[in-house]
């Protein structure tokens, strides 16, 4: 499927919002019946209202899916049946690439090609992997031996609040909702204030898929009012995040003042790139740009440290300035454009703060510089800064847009110490063509993921998740299930 600017143009002006809560297998006001704005960032265009969810919201949807897990018509059909449903889901999101993508970039203004090609097709695909994973997933039996059997089973824990970014909108949301719902748990869900659209429409696909009402239930609002009832909910089981830091800390704090709920948390990032001597430059300046670039920089694993060798800093900042002048900003409807806008304007503001407090510390190497389109300035020039040090600003704290910050070393424990001295431990790359050293390296950087010869390697079948501030816990992969399950002894002497 490819569009033309014209036809992407043409399916968003024929776009209808769902713009409710989606609470029990219904669209539905907020009870306070107020509504809020979300606002294209790439024009300054409001889209559409949307229902604006507070506490009493989060606890009736909290009623309907404990409701849900207790009737049992998911958490206690077989894994298989529950399989075949979240395997139409995945099909419905394939036949609707278009329009989800649309929304998310409508909604946050990532480009339509990532939107259409990544995000979208990946959603579908990472529901299909859980699909097909959860009727493969053995218990155990312990070996007691005698006139015993003990069963160790895997349970669904009951209610899941999964609180989401809008930097992916309908893929975070779909790290959380494909192994909770595979293991068979119902699910509250509130997307990003600014970006809420493409959950409620994945709500919709997921009951045409034959998802039980209840199961699954969007609440739409601001982090402060929905987010926190979520989070401080008595008949929530569990609370998964992704997020920025501060707001992580503060799940942990709403668990301890309600009921202990399990809370996995999914935070910031501030993730090194090593590039030694004899690595392939080329290959390692397209990825260093794309490790920060893409996505305009809003990605949690953004590799938004390049740590280099002194002996090749010049090179590769020559290549670099030539990958980041073959960025095109613009309109993240036309195809051609290959960085949109950022969130929205306010973040701009916050990118932009950082670039010009950098400016008074390290040399700006290009960018630096927001830009206006078609009536909006939430455009953000690609940015590197040559000479970080340590101590800098740019060097320790997220950005979470197009800002890359390169520092140099000399030696291997050199490289090692200025990548791990970091609150974050989110994500890692290495560039080498020494094996030891590679293995060496990766051992020694403290992350969640380590990519070598490449950034941010990433699939549904490998674990992802940080250390350190960056949270705890792991999305993706059978390892994902550990969180959505609490293991059972069941003890039978015969
Ligand atoms: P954010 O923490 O501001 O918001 C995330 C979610 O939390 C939103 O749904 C928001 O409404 C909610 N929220 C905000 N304040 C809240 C509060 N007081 N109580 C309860 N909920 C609240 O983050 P963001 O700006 O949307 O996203 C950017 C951050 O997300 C970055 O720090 C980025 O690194 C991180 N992120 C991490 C990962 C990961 O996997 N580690 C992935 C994507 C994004």
């Amino acid at each position: 499927m490819t569009f033309t600017y014209d036809e992407w143009k043409r399916e968003a002006a024929g776009l209808a919002f769902r713009n409710d809560l989606y609470i029990d297998g219904q669209f539905v006001q907020a009870a306070s019946g107020k509504r809020f704005e979300t606002v294209n960032p790439a024009t300054g265009q409001v889209l559409t209202d949307v229902a604006l969810g507070a506490a009493e919201d989060v606890d009736r949807a909290v009623q309907a899916a404990r409701r849900a897990f207790d009737v049992g018509r998911w958490s206690r059909i077989s894994p298989g049946e529950r399989k075949e449903v979240l395997l139409k889901l995945a099909a419905l999101i394939r036949e609707n690439v278009p329009e989800l993508a649309l929304l998310d970039t409508l909604d946050m203004g990532k480009t339509i090609t990532d939107s259409s090609t990544i995000d979208a097709p990946g959603s579908a695909h990472f529901f299909q992997w859980h699909a097909e994973a959860i009727d493969k997933l053995y218990d155990e039996v312990a070996p007691t031996g005698g006139r015993d059997v003990a069963m160790i089973r895997r349970m669904p824990l009951g209610v899941v609040g999964a609180v989401v970014p809008w930097n992916f909108p309908l893929d975070m949301a779909t790290w959380k909702l494909a192994p909770a719902l595979a293991a068979g748990n119902s699910v509250v869900l509130k997307p990003a204030e600014q970006s809420p659209l493409s959950a409620l429409m994945l709500a919709e696909l997921a009951s045409r898929a034959g998802l039980p009402d209840g199961v699954l239930n969007v609440v739409t609002g601001y982090g402060q009012d929905a987010g926190q009832a979520l989070g401080r909910h008595p008949d929530v089981d569990c609370l998964v995040f992704t997020g920025s830091t501060a707001v992580g800390k503060l799940f942990q704090r709403y668990a301890g003042e309600s009921n202990m709920k399990q809370v996995w948390l999914e935070t910031g990032g501030k993730s090194p790139n090593l590039v030694f001597a004899d690595a392939d430059l080329d290959a390692a300046a397209d990825m260093a740009a794309f490790g920060i670039f893409f996505n305009q920089g809003e990605v949690c694993s953004a590799n938004s440290r390049l740590l280099v060798h002194s002996s090749v800093k010049d090179e590769m900042l020559d290549r670099l300035r030539d990958r980041a002048d073959k960025i095109v900003l613009g309109d993240p409807l036309d195809p051609s454009t290959t960085m949109g806008s950022l969130v929205d304007a306010e973040h701009a503001d916050r990118v932009m703060g950082f670039v010009d407090r950098a400016k008074q510390e390290a040399r700006l190497v290009c960018g630096g510089e927001r830009q206006s389109f078609m009536g909006s300035d939430a455009y953000v020039a690609p940015t590197i800064f040559d000479n970080v040090e340590a101590g800098h600003e740019i060097a320790r704290e997220e950005v979470f847009g197009p800002v890359l910050a390169v520092q140099t070393f000399d030696t291997e424990a050199e490289a090692i110490s200025i990548a791990n001295h970091s609150v974050y431990g989110l994500a890692a790359s290495v560039w080498t063509r020494d094996l030891g050293r590679a293995l060496s390296v990766s051992e020694a950087l403290v992350a969640g993921t380590v990519s070598v010869n490449t950034v941010d390697a990433l699939s549904a079948m490998t674990p992802f998740g940080g250390v350190k501030q960056s949270g705890f816990g792991r999305d993706l992969s059978l390892h994902s299930f550990d969180k959505y399950t609490a293991l059972k002894t069941t003890w039978i002497k015969f």
